[in-house]
């Protein structure tokens, strides 16, 4: 169960007085679905990479992606831009 701040400790206005604050905030907690990679079949060609509006894609050093699911919210860009259909969409149970 989140702990929500009572409105008198809240912000007056919801200003943002912090930059780089979104780090903070979960925003994968509400994925219904998350990409499974299949790496046998991926070409590292990073298209995923460059069009995952979350910036969830990370690459190793030997060139291999993977998915960072802090911040991934399940919107499937990242398998529809893959040309090698590598990664599907599965519900997410966890
Ligand atoms: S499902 Fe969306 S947010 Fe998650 S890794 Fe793919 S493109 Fe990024
Ligand atoms: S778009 Fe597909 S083939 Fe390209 S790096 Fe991502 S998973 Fe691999």
């Amino acid at each position: 169960m989140v702990n929500l701040a009572d409105y008198k400790e809240m912000i007056i206005g919801s200003r943002v007085i912090e930059p780089g604050n979104s780090e903070k905030f979960r925003t994968g907690d509400w994925r219904s679905q998350v990409p499974v990679i299949d790496k046998s079949i991926c070409i590292s060609c990073l298209s995923c990479w460059i069009d995952c509006p979350d910036n969830c894609i990370v690459v190793d050093e030997d060139g291999l992606v993977d998915v960072k699911t802090t911040h991934c919210k399940g919107c499937g860009i990242c398998s529809q831009v893959c040309p090698k259909d590598a990664i599907t969409m599965k519900e997410d149970i966890a």
